[in-house]
This record gives C-alpha cells, sequence and structure tokens, in this order.
C-alpha cells in the first residue's frame, strides 16, 4: 500500500476544503507515494489546500483552474507538464449546480442552469482529459466522481443527476478513445458524504438518513473509503478496469 503509487505525478482537481471528496483521495494518494499537484477555482479555495498541505506536500503545485475555461485548462496542463513532464493520473472532483435548480420540478430546470451544471459537471471531465493526453504519455488513470442520480431518480437532484448521466457517458466514449494508449477512464459513484456542494441540494440531510437507514451496510459512507478506491484505480491494481463506473455506497444502489 505505502507505495503503490511511488513515481506516479498525479493532478487533483476539486479540492474545496478539509470536507472535500478530493481531499479524501488526496491524502490516500499522497500515503501512497504519488506526487500531487492540485487545481483549484476560488481564492478561498486556494487559501484552504494551501494550509491542508502545509505539513505534508508543501512543494505541490496550486493552479488556478476554472473549468468552464479553456485557456484555464490548457496553461494548467502547461504547467503540470513543466513541473513533472509526464502525468500519470487526474482526479477530476467537480460538480457545481445552481441551488436553485437543485429543487422542485427538473421541468422548471432554467436552459442557462441546465448548461452551466452540463459545462462545469460533465464536459469539463472532456476537455481535461484532451488537454492532460499529451502528457500521459506512459499510459495513466483518469478518475472522477459521479452519484447514484445519473443512473435514476433522486428527488432534488434534477439537473445534476442529468450532467451526471453525460459525465457517465462521456467515461465510456473517453475510455474507448484512450485504451489503446493505456489511458483507463473510469468513475466512482460515491454514496452521499456532507461536503460544500452537497449543501446546495435542498433536504440533503434527510437524503443522509434514507441512505443510512436503507443502506445494506447500515451506515453512512466514509471519505476515505472513496480515496481507497481511487488510490485503487490509479495503481496497477486496476490495470485491467477502465469505462466502469464502482459505486462505493455501502451497498445502496443495488436496492431498487
Ligand atoms: P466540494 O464542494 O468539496 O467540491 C466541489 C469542487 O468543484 C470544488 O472544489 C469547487 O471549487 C469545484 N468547482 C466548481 N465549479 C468549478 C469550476 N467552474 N472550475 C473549477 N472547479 C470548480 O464537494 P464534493 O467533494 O462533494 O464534490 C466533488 C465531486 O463529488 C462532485 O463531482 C460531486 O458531484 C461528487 N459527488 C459528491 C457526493 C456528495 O454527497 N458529496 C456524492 C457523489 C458524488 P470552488 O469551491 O473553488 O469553486
Amino acid at each position: 500500500m505505502q507505495q503503490l503509487l511511488k513515481g506516479k505525478n498525479i493532478l487533483v482537481m476539486g479540492v474545496a476544503n478539509k470536507w472535500s471528496i478530493a481531499w479524501g483521495i488526496a491524502q490516500k494518494l499522497h500515503e501512497a507515494g504519488a506526487c500531487l499537484a492540485f487545481t483549484y477555482q476560488g481564492q478561498k479555495s486556494e487559501e484552504n489546500i494551501r494550509k491542508l498541505i502545509h505539513g505534508t506536500m508543501p512543494e505541490a503545485p496550486l493552479i488556478p483552474c476554472d473549468v468552464q475555461n479553456d485557456q484555464d485548462i490548457e496553461a494548467t496542463f502547461q504547467q503540470v507538464g513543466e513541473k513533472f513532464g509526464m502525468l500519470h493520473g487526474i482526479i477530476h472532483s467537480i460538480a457545481h449546480a445552481k441551488k436553485e435548480e437543485l429543487e422542485g420540478c427538473y421541468f422548471d430546470t432554467s436552459r442557462e442552469g441546465y448548461l452551466m451544471a452540463q459545462e462545469i459537471s460533465a464536459y469539463s471531465l472532456v476537455a481535461v482529459t484532451k488537454y492532460a493526453k499529451p502528457l500521459m504519455t506512459g499510459g495513466g488513470s483518469i478518475v472522477t466522481l459521479t452519484y447514484l442520480g445519473g443512473e435514476r431518480v433522486i428527488k432534488n437532484y434534477n439537473v445534476m443527476g442529468v450532467a451526471k448521466a453525460a459525465l457517465e457517458a462521456s467515461v465510456k466514449y473517453l475510455a474507448v478513445d484512450l485504451g489503446k494508449e493505456n489511458i483507463r477512464v473510469n468513475a466512482i459513484s460515491a454514496g452521499p458524504i456532507k461536503t460544500l456542494a452537497a449543501k446546495g441540494i435542498k433536504n440533503f440531510s434527510t437524503m443522509l438518513n434514507e441512505f443510512e437507514e436503507k443502506s445494506p451496510m447500515g451506515r453512512l459512507i466514509l471519505t476515505e473509503e472513496v480515496g481507497n478506491t481511487a488510490l485503487f484505480l490509479c495503481s496497477s491494481l486496476s490495470s485491467g478496469i477502465t469505462g466502469e463506473n464502482i459505486h462505493v455506497d455501502c451497498g445502496y444502489h443495488i436496492l431498487g
């Protein structure tokens, strides 16, 4: 476990604070010996990441990247290339929808809200992959985060569920595009976890309670469990897996 990712350079996108799923993943990758770089969008996130990495990986590059901006994405991978040369992995842990779109009826979704959710939460994986590919000359692993609301209707998830469906389909198309180059693309479908983004979903705490009560394992998922799965997907232990959506949700998805 300790050295599973020794010599691997991985870009982590989507740490906002210590509760972020991306931070749970980053800690596991770091423990396994990976060299990490981070992107952030907001200034607050930058400050938070600086504090988080202070004691453990102070040298890790922090790169500003708004995934709605192609120039940002291109510049990000230019910097990653200058720092690391070769890239072996990407954690794409980014999503956003307007708070008002995460409640009520799906048919009330605005055109602007729909496009924004798709652009940030689904298209960004495509754009990031395009610019990352030239650096992944030794093969690699791209991991994104999704949720069950992309497969079935979950109350209030609305426009984000549709964006996750597009993200999950993108994982499959990208896996086919890149498979021969030994670049694997997979998703982790995590159970609900209390994070900044999750707070935007109306009645999220009800969702958590219901999950805890009904999930086969009778408990909530831990961020570190998502981190361990990401570590597996970034390592050679998962060398034959691509285009997959792994549910890390205490078995909740098997329920009807
Ligand atoms: P966080 O709020 O911690 O992370 C979301 C991240 O998305 C933030 O770092 C945010 O950056 C970033 N982001 C939003 N818009 C942009 C943008 N335009 N450009 C670049 N970055 C952007 O929440 P989570 O950790 O919960 O979310 C991570 C992923 O996990 C998401 O894809 C989410 O859908 C998924 N997921 C979450 C679950 C949960 O219950 N929490 C369950 C299943 C999946 P900033 O804050 O700087 O804007």
